[in-house]
């Protein structure tokens, strides 16, 4: 090799650097779309994304990307070290999956999906699932036929295959490992708690703050536990979400409601979480998956943490109390420390997903991860869906569901073709609570430390353990790395338990 020629690994780099340029610009389109973009601009705004999603899945599974692995993976000098051999490892696996699927599945689904969304949203506004379901029927046929395009180990089930696109290595048994013992007892909480005889104040949560000073807050929160304002900006949209172009260029979003300061306190925290695993992320790999989160599931772990096992503990409330009164001024101060802590931890079954507590949220994703294992696997019928909703519901969380609306048509992913996803909500939730076990082990002090404002420790414990290795390692693998353990149930109870039943007094 001359001095000039590129290492096989340096033109395996460029490659993935050169087409992250063009998947990350379609990310700004995304975010442009939700924040600022004139309604008019839709048409033009889609094609301009099909066609860099064209080209970068053309990149992706060319040819030449798999000549440039092939020559790494042959490298055996490169390959001996372990961070390159991670990087080809994930490239690998990503080529693999790129190359799976026919191009005229990934035509069709991306056509019937589209159309599905529009015909989901009609379904739900009129709560007819019948209008819904020959839409669902087809999707459910492409994604089995994805499914078996995919491959998935033997003893194991379609959908796995699905599962391991958001959730690498994730199977239907191994969530069920998880889900089975955790049930019963969130059921035996969630009983407790709502016989319980004390039942903390809500008052605050129909508490009127003007908007201004809701996004003052919200911003100093978001800032004070870690999200670099220099590398990311926080807006507005309908669904607060989380994107950007890589670690010093991360564009999170919130939504305020006048009468509920909890909403765009927890919507903020929660997007500040997976903003400031973005900024975490390796410079130096960004393009490449060293640059990359691992899966959703993780991803959510990181929201999840500053949302819940932070943002609703007591010492976090010790800090904020005071602040609140010079933010948001009136009569904010007739509200006790107390008050503003019970608020952010009111426990209470409902129909809708996206405005459960941390207790009742599981349940929620359980229903949801039964039926599609179910219907997947063949054993439900589209047609039986909202049936087998209805029953789950009521034998989860003790609730008659009355319309489709607030019932199985409530969430949009069915109609996007994702399956598998749900299930990675409650992962993020075991993650984040066996990941802050370890951290509060490991950092002396910490949750006291809240109070006093002191979000550093363990921003930079997060990043130090998890942001900084990219894809490096698999899920389970990082767990069992961070924590010494496999994952299991057994923290986020500790945490539930812990929190809860002295709230409600028992
Ligand atoms: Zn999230």
């Amino acid at each position: 090799m001359s001095s000039t020629a590129l290492s096989p690994l340096d033109a395996l780099t460029i490659h993935l650097q050169e087409t992250a340029l063009l998947s990350t610009s379609n990310n700004l389109l995304d975010w442009d779309q939700e924040t600022t973009m004139p309604s008019g601009g839709l048409e033009w705004r889609a094609r301009q994304q099909a066609l860099i999603a064209r080209i970068v899945h053309e990149r992706a599974s060319s040819i030449e990307r798999g000549d440039l692995i092939a020559s790494v993976e042959a490298d055996r000098a490169a390959m001996a070290d372990a961070a390159t051999m991670a990087l080809v490892r994930e490239a690998r696996r990503d080529y693999e999956k790129a190359t799976k699927l026919p191009s005229s599945l990934v035509e069709e689904m991306a056509k019937t999906s589209s159309m599905a969304k529009h015909e989901w949203a009609e379904a739900r506004a009129a709560s007819d699932f019948k209008r819904f379901a020959p839409w669902l029927e087809r999707l459910v046929g492409l994604l089995r036929a994805q499914a078996d395009c995919y491959g998935f180990s033997s003893g194991g089930e379609r959908w796995d295959a699905l599962a391991d696109l958001y959730e690498p290595g994730c199977t239907a048994a191994y969530v069920a490992g998880v889900f089975d013992p955790l049930r019963p007892r969130l059921q035996k909480l969630i009983a407790d708690l709502g016989s319980a005889r004390v039942q903390p104040s809500n008052a605050f949560n129909d508490y009127f703050v003007s908007i201004e000073k809701q996004e003052k807050l919200s911003r100093m929160v978001a800032e004070s536990i870690g999200f670099d304002f220099n590398r990311g900006r926080l807006d507005r949209s309908t669904h607060p979400f989380c994107g950007g172009t890589h670690c010093n260029d991360v564009r999170m979003t919130t939504r305020y409601s006048e009468r509920c300061v909890n909403d765009a306190l927890g919507s903020t925290m929660h997007e500040s979480g997976h903003g400031i695993y973005e900024q975490g992320l390796p410079f130096s790999r960004i393009g490449t998956p060293l640059g990359e989160a691992i899966s959703l599931g993780i991803h959510e772990s990181q929201s999840r943490m500053w949302e819940n096992q932070v943002g609703r503990s007591r010492s976090f409330w010790n800090w904020l109390t005071p602040r609140m009164g010079e933010l948001i001024g009136g009569d904010v101060s007739r509200f006790s420390q107390e008050d503003l802590y019970s608020a952010a931890n009111v426990v209470e079954p409902g129909f809708i997903r996206v405005e459960a507590d941390e207790a009742t949220y599981n349940l929620h994703v359980m229903v949801r991860f039964e039926i599609e294992r179910a219907v997947i696997g063949g054993s439900l019928e589209v047609a039986g869906i909202p049936a087998e909703w209805n029953r789950l519901y009521k034998e989860l969380l003790g609730l008659e569901v009355p319309d489709d609306r607030r019932g199985c048509l409530q969430d949009i992913h069915w109609s996007m073709g994702a399956m598998g996803y749900f299930p990675t909500y409650t992962l993020g939730n075991l993650y984040a609570s066996q990941f802050f076990e370890a951290a509060c082990e490991q950092l002396p002090g910490l949750v006291d430390g809240f109070t006093r404002g002191e979000f550093n420790g363990l921003r930079e414990w997060l990043r130090a353990n998890i942001h900084a290795h990219g894809r490096r390692f698999a899920p389970a693998e990082l767990v069992q790395q961070v924590t010494g353990k496999p994952l299991s149930a057994e923290p986020l109870m500790r945490h539930l338990e812990g929190k809860l039943r002295p709230l409600y007094g028992i």
